[in-house]
């Protein structure tokens, strides 16, 4: 009887990482949560904004870990804080399920089932992240697990009920802080911005961010990309709290947009 072989890869086993979250202060208000253990390309930037009547959270992170029990440790409140998601790509919006309230742009499929993998070609597929990028990825997108019997190829976004739909205009009033919504599509169809004109800051998302920016996923739109990163050339901040990657200055901002409209050569 022949015997049937199967070429199996033995990888080591993912090492454990606790805690899975990391905390940095910003100011008295604002601390910035990330995930040191997943791969640049998803590790995005979550904004907790401490205020007077409310507490905000922008972005959930990729949902790996539970966030919303992480949370008091990592910015030390217990108050459950209103969610604000830029988006509903899956850096951005996994843990999003685990609070009561979940703000977001209607044109974001954030009740969508069964969205998002770990393991790079899988994601590839279902966004349209071009081969010659997932060239240079690694084939598993974390490079730990929050614990050890966690099982990376069973990731899946977890649909979440948006409670608020945001749109162009809106007002975020958190006591003793106003954000103003900015509907800037392009890398998504309802990618919101949050500006904070008192203060000068620009929660940007992922519309731009000091890296590689992405409009070639499914559901980017060049052209709205275009019209959102000139409505971002008109604007005076001091800082921009991005969804990747460093916050940067007002110059910087316009750099990357100038960048970014700029004929390639
Ligand atoms: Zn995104």
């Amino acid at each position: 009887m022949n015997e049937i072989r199967r070429v199996t890869t033995t990888a080591a086993p993912l090492p454990v990482a606790t805690p899975w979250f990391t905390a940095t202060r910003i100011d008295e208000a604002i601390t910035l949560v990330t995930e040191p253990h997943v791969h640049p390309l998803l590790r995005a930037n979550t904004w907790h904004i401490r205020g007077r009547d409310h507490d905000l959270l922008i972005d959930t992170g990729l949902g790996v870990a539970s966030l919303r029990s992480a949370l008091p440790e990592l910015v030390g409140t217990h108050r459950e804080p209103v969610v604000v998601l830029t988006h509903a790509h899956l850096d951005h919006m996994g843990s999003a399920h685990e609070f009561t309230q979940c703000w977001a742009h209607d044109a974001e499929p954030v009740a969508e089932a069964g969205r998002g993998s770990l393991v790079t070609d899988e994601l590839a597929g279902m966004v349209g992240m071009s081969a010659l990028y997932t060239d240079d990825l690694p084939p598993l997108l974390v490079g730990a697990v929050p614990d050890a019997d966690y099982d990376t190829s069973t990731y899946r976004l977890l649909p979440t009920a948006v409670t608020r739909a945001l749109a162009e205009g809106d007002e975020i009033d958190l006591g003793d802080r106003v954000l103003h919504v900015l509907h800037l599509p392009g890398h998504s169809p309802g990618s919101i911005g949050l500006h904070d004109r008192e203060n000068r800051i620009l929660f940007s998302g992922d519309v731009v961010y000091d890296e590689f920016l992405l409009d070639d996923l499914l559901g980017s739109d060049v052209a709205a990309y275009r019209s959102s990163m000139h409505r971002l050339l008109g604007m005076d901040v001091d800082v921009v709290h991005a969804g990747h990657e460093g916050s940067f200055d007002g110059a910087r901002l316009h750099e990357l947009v100038d960048a970014y409209l700029s004929p390639p050569r």
